[in-house]
């Protein structure tokens, strides 16, 4: 069966991340493990970490940071206290300050001071939404416009209020370094607001000379508005729709998403479209007709990866949630037509760019069954990812890590190889292993992008013929 080109990245928690569970979901499609470190202690994350590795070192590992995020203080009474439509709730500032009747308290230490009369807070993903009534007395007075619980350390929104939380707490930079020392492949960190954010992070991963990829969440209206900026420095976004479904009229999230998904396209940033995918799947073992027409439509839009959360982390149709979106990826994909009149931005090695927009073309007018070319970085593997070609795009990688960057990038299988002599050597040894991979056969034309001038010069010729003659020595021929 033809595998499938759209990515598929599976949140799993330390609750079920056995060897076998795991194996399951990568035999179903899983390209990339997500751990989600706001559930999650380093010690747990380690289990995840090790097990997946014993499953295949082309899984990609990607961990979330919680980023600047506001909070709910720790309640004096465990169940919370209720409140109903019309309530008075008071804020103060005091990160110790225990919560509870009435009186709340966050993490944040110029949470009032910060947050203007008029304002909306929205507790645990928007179940319970306050107004900002007055300010007095270094308190914020608000009124509850619907009943509910309010429960110690939920999370808190504050739609269209730009905070100065700092980009990345204590526990934050923990992970970040524990994902270094631990040699993950993604951090994705949350709330990305702007450059700055991405800036401080990329900072720590410098200073460990670190190859960690940074994954932008764009979760709120400020990192919609900075997307451009943020683009320049990430290595790839998710459009995390579950906070940004809080923090902006879920009305506006399908175009945003669609714009994100053109942007990161035309940037060669590899998309990742994220949350409630198939969220029923948590609870039953089919999906519902809207949430089939959703995974397919973030891929006609362009996305490069889909991403699993409660229905891998917890749900009880995990394997299942992970067949369902390859059997909607598979079935989408036939449909799907390349974008062959891509203008590829940023562009930081013209020669590859110029060839692999040239391969892209050639499978228009040639029968090529399959791209091949070598890479150091990963970065012309990108460039033909771009325009989502239907042609496969076979990655030869002289890193393993590099091999596992592009498990996040559309359409291309990547494989490692010791770096080659000579550009002959490159094709006979590249064509030899993928003709025994069964990737394509010896009659089968084939296109190969590489670099005759070292791995460091980058791609400078392009080929085309068929496998078989590829593999023939230059004296016998
Ligand atoms: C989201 O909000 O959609 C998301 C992916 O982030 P988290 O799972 O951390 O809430």
């Amino acid at each position: 069966m033809t595998e499938k080109k759209t990515k598929i990245i599976c949140t799993v928690s330390d609750r079920n991340c056995s060897v076998e569970f795991i194996e399951s979901l990568y035999k179903e499609g899983m390209n990339v493990v997500r751990i989600n470190s706001a559930h999650t202690t380093l010690e747990s994350a380690l289990e995840v970490v090790e097990n997946t590795r014993k499953v295949s070192d082309k899984i990609a590992l990607l961990i979330d940071t919680k980023g600047p995020e506001i909070r709910i203080t720790n309640m004096g009474e465990e169940k919370g206290f209720p409140v109903k439509a019309g309530d008075e709730v008071i804020f103060e500032d005091n990160p110790l300050g225990v919560s509870g009747n009435g009186l709340l308290y966050t993490n944040y230490n110029n949470f009032v001071k910060e947050v203007p009369a008029g304002a909306k807070i929205l507790i645990d993903d928007g179940e319970i939404a306050l107004t900002v009534v007055m300010k007095k007395n270094e308190r914020l007075y608000c009124k509850a416009e619907n009943d509910g619980l309010i429960k110690g350390r939920k999370s808190i929104n504050i739609p269209n209020v730009s905070v100065n939380l700092p980009a990345i707490s204590d526990r934050d930079k923990e992970y970040i370094i524990w994902a270094i020392k631990h040699d993950l492949d993604f951090i994705a960190h949350s709330f990305v607001r702007n450059k700055k954010d991405l800036i401080e992070i990329q900072k720590i991963l410098d200073q460990h000379e670190s190859h960690l990829k940074l994954i932008a969440k764009i979760e709120n209206q400020e990192g919609v508005d900075n997307i451009d900026e943020i683009l320049s420095h990430c290595y790839g976004v998710m459009v995390a729709r579950g906070d940004l479904g809080v923090e902006i009229e879920y009305q506006k999230i399908p175009i945003i998403q669609r714009q994100i998904t053109r942007k990161c396209q035309e940037r060669k940033k590899p998309v990742i479209i994220a949350t409630q995918m198939l969220h029923s799947m948590i609870e039953n073992p089919r999906p519902t007709r809207a949430e089939v027409t959703d995974v397919a439509n973030a891929i006609y839009q362009g996305t490069d990866a889909i991403m699993l959360s409660g229905e891998t982390a917890n749900g009880r149709y995990a394997k299942e949630a992970v067949r369902t979106m390859t059997n909607i990826a598979r079935e989408t994909e036939r449909e799907l037509k390349p974008n062959f009149n891509l203008e590829l931005k940023d562009i930081t090695h013209p020669v590859a760019a110029v060839l692999s927009c040239q391969l892209v073309s050639a499978t228009r007018k040639l029968p090529i069954k399959a791209m091949v070319f070598d890479t150091r970085t990963g970065r012309t593997g990108r460039y033909l990812s771009a325009f989502r070609p239907r042609t496969p795009i076979y990655a030869m990688c002289y890193t393993p890590y590099v091999m596992r960057e592009l498990a996040l990038s559309f359409g291309v299988y990547a494989y490692y190889m010791d770096p080659t002599q000579s550009k002959d050597e490159f094709i006979r040894s590249s064509i030899n292993k993928l003709l025994s991979e069964k990737c394509f056969r010896e009659e089968d034309m084939i296109g190969v992008v590489g670099g005759s001038f070292g791995p460091s010069a980058g791609a400078t010729f392009m080929e085309i013929c068929p496998a078989g003659l590829m593999i023939v020595p230059a004296d016998n021929r």
